[in-house]
């Protein structure tokens, strides 16, 4: 019974929070709505700890465990939007990939707006938990447990590629599973600084633009 009463009061202020969220986002530039509508869809408190479920509708990064986080909404939401807005593949837009699973949050925001979606973490027992919720909502996204500076040679071309760890440079293995007009969005440079850079592959020629500026976790080797 308590229990009950807790849920449906989270329930309530999430309704409410999200809405405002939602239109912040409108406000900053994510225009749209078919981005803003996935966001709407997807429930950000089922991707996070109860204990900051209150927070879910913040504009912010959250923990998720093993030192990593749930990326800012409004980075999620610029990021799918770039990704969609840049890809010059021919209808229909097809494939993904994301590098850096984490909760599964940004995999399934992917999941409500394209229909094939890839993702690979290099943390098991994250994979694992992304992989329950994603499986829960009904979401179809294929998971690998793996190091995603290898990208995903057996699935590949990518209409588009998402990063959402920042690596130094860029991986090369992902450049080349880019369709020959796709994109990859991804942040670089060391912490402090980082870019995120949007990359439009128009056949063997790789266009660079800062999007803007940014701080993610680190893009780490090998598996754990
Ligand atoms: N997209 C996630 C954000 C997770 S944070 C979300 O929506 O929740 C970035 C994630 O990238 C972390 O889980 C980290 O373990 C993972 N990561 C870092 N380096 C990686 C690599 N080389 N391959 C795959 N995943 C990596």
């Amino acid at each position: 019974m308590e229990r009950q009463k807790i849920a449906s009061g989270v329930g309530m202020t999430s309704a409410r929070t999200q809405k405002r969220l939602i239109q912040r986002l409108q406000d900053q530039g994510i225009h749209r709505l078919d981005v803003l509508n996935a966001l709407t869809s997807i429930p950000r408190h089922y991707f996070i700890e109860e204990a900051l479920a209150h927070r879910a509708y913040d504009d912010t990064a959250l923990p998720i465990g093993f030192g990593q986080t749930i990326s800012q909404p409004y980075i999620v939401a610029l990021m799918t939007q770039s990704l969609l807005e840049n890809t010059m593949s021919d209808y229909p837009f097809n494939r993904v990939l994301e590098i850096g699973t984490g909760s599964g949050y940004q995999a399934a925001i992917l999941a409500k707006l394209i229909p094939e979606v890839y993702s690979i973490e290099r943390m098991g027992a994250l994979s694992h938990q992304a992989k329950s919720r994603l499986d829960h909502l009904g979401l179809p996204v294929h998971l690998k447990h793996g190091d995603g500076y290898e990208g995903w040679p057996e699935a590949a071309p990518f209409d588009g590629i998402l990063v959402t760890a920042a690596a130094p440079d860029i991986p090369s293995a992902l450049l080349h599973q880019l369709a020959p007009e796709g994109c990859l969005i991804l942040p670089t440079g060391k912490t402090g600084e980082q870019q995120l850079l949007l990359v439009k592959r128009q056949g063997d020629q790789f266009h660079k633009t800062v999007l803007c500026a940014v701080r993610f976790v680190p893009f780490l080797p090998g598996t754990e």
